[in-house]
């Protein structure tokens, strides 16, 4: 539903740089102290443009954060309230909204529309949700977040523990504190106090690790790697009680399955989307995709063609369907990866990227035998298998002994397969016949098993009951 999107005139005024980019870091609180040397925000696209600058918190802001951090004193319905006006001024600024998106993560216009979307169901969800809540907040709570949805995850996380009236500290990844602070801005002009959300830029182990390691500090939100998750559970160990939350989404080995009996050129346009939407830089999207062996060739040879049409660069022109990474260490990481691919003989599919930017183009790589990954490979990689038709429960033992459970496909006509797939799979999210990204806030709410999250799933109607302290009462 794009009725309340953007006007054609807002787009065009988000094609002007970002003027005001500049943003004062910090807890926002009068009597904010000195801040650590200003850091360069570039755009991945042209990394030649400075984007803006972040101050990143110095470790005196995190404790005069920490002394100021005030739960949220408002009524239920005055915080629903609250949030639901955020949601407003968030649609009512798309242009610059996009303007920052594009130009500090490379994102695409549908892209920006998708997370303004996201971010605005749940400001609005949550805030529908608040009268459901009968136990107060938990106090304080860190909400850490990654920056490939800079601003629908970080505002996810912290519509939830406002909802709840938490007070939020909220530190955004290190390559997006920009739109993080724009977010911010928009939810203090709605009426959130000061006090309430403070943001907190910098590096995640410092800033991160004081964030989740304080004993002041009631639960932690956290989205982003699973190792960085294991690190964060050991971080609090150290200081916090047992039952002190961590509610983590993390990252997934993803794996999609088409038999022979699948509708081929839906499958194609599928996998195209799954694994190559954002350049690949989605937690859900596809990584392993697993093809029937006698439909391989024929299958492959249809991908290939797909994937050449696909329009990658400057993510403001409006056919780009593949923008850039992050960053100069995703870009070398994972070209360091396809090299020795490369050097082993298994690259099925290669072409030309654009210079300039951190691009890369789409890549296919092969898998031996029914094999699976060893690593999130967190860009436009796509890993193919092929497995004979005897063996489809191997397949699924396979995905399991991953040990992560984000997201699956299936690509199938046999309705007695849907079955005996998803009946055995430890998978937080499961698409058939369909690609196998997006989640729908409220009714088809997003959350992994295993290696791939805590739950609750975010989106949920259990999700925001983490956020308080539960019941605490007994009653005779
Ligand atoms: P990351 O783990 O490197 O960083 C995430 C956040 O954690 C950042 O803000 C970072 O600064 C902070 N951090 C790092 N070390 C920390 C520490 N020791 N203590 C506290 N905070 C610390 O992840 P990323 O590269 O930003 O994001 C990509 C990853 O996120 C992928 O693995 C992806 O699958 C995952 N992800 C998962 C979901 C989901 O819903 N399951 C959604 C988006 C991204």
């Amino acid at each position: 539903d794009l009725s309340h999107g953007p006007t054609l005139a807002e787009i065009d005024k988000a094609r002007m740089p970002y003027a005001t980019a500049q943003f004062q870091a910090g807890p926002n609180l009068a009597g904010s102290v000195a801040p650590l040397d200003a850091l360069p925000v570039l755009n991945p696209a042209a990394p030649e443009d400075v984007v803006g600058t972040v101050e990143p918190a110095s470790d005196a802001d995190i404790a005069t954060a920490l002394d100021a951090a005030t739960p949220w004193g408002a009524s239920p319905a005055a915080r629903a309230e609250t949030l639901l006006r955020a949601a407003d001024l968030f649609e009512a600024d798309f242009g610059k909204i996009f303007a920052i998106l594009a130009r500090e993560a490379g994102k695409t216009l549908p892209d920006a529309v998708g997370e303004l979307r996201e971010a605005v169901d749940f400001l609005r969800y949550y805030a529908s949700r608040v009268g459901t809540l009968t136990a107060p907040a938990r106090g304080v709570f860190s909400c850490i977040s990654p920056w490939n949805f800079p601003l629908a995850i970080f505002t996810g996380q912290i519509a939830a523990a406002l909802a709840a009236g938490n007070a939020v500290l909220a530190k955004p990844a290190e390559q997006t504190p920009l739109i993080a602070g724009f977010a911010v801005e928009l939810l203090h002009r709605a009426g959130v106090p000061r006090a309430a959300l403070q943001l907190l830029p910098g590096d995640g182990a410092r800033v991160g690790g004081a964030l989740v390691s304080d004993a002041r500090v009631g639960g932690v939100t956290f989205t982003g790697s699973t190792a960085t998750a294991q690190t964060i559970r050991k971080s609090m160990a150290k200081h916090l009680s047992p039952g002190t939350p961590l509610i983590a989404e993390t990252g997934g080995l993803n794996a999609m399955i088409v038999d022979s009996t699948a509708l081929l050129e839906q499958a194609v346009r599928d996998v195209v989307e799954s694994a190559f939407q954002s350049a690949g830089q989605r937690c859900s999207a596809l990584r392993c995709l697993y093809v029937q062996e006698d439909i391989a060739d024929a299958f492959n040879a249809m991908l290939f063609g797909a994937i050449s049409e696909l329009a990658m660069g400057n993510p403001w022109e409006l056919p780009t369907d593949c923008g850039p990474l992050i960053d100069a260490e995703a870009h070398r990481a994972i070209s360091d990866y396809i090299a020795a691919a490369r050097t082993e003989g298994r690259l099925l599919w290669e072409q030309a990227t654009p210079s300039g930017g951190y691009f890369l183009s789409p890549t296919a790589i092969s898998v031996p035998g029914i094999g699976t990954l060893g690593q999130e490979v967190f860009g436009p990689v796509l890993h193919i298998a092929t497995f004979k038709a005897d063996q489809i429960d191997a397949v699924v033992d396979a995905i399991n002994a991953t040990g992560y459970g984000l997201t699956f496909g299936l690509h199938t006509r046999i309705d007695d397969r849907v079955q005996q797939v998803i009946e055995r799979l430890e998978v937080g999210n499961i698409y058939v016949n369909r690609n196998q990204i997006g989640a729908i806030v409220g009714s088809q709410p997003f959350g992994g098993e295993g290696l791939s999250g805590t739950g609750p799933k975010a989106g949920g109607p259990n999700y925001l009951q983490r956020f308080t302290q539960g019941e605490r009462i007994h009653a005779p």
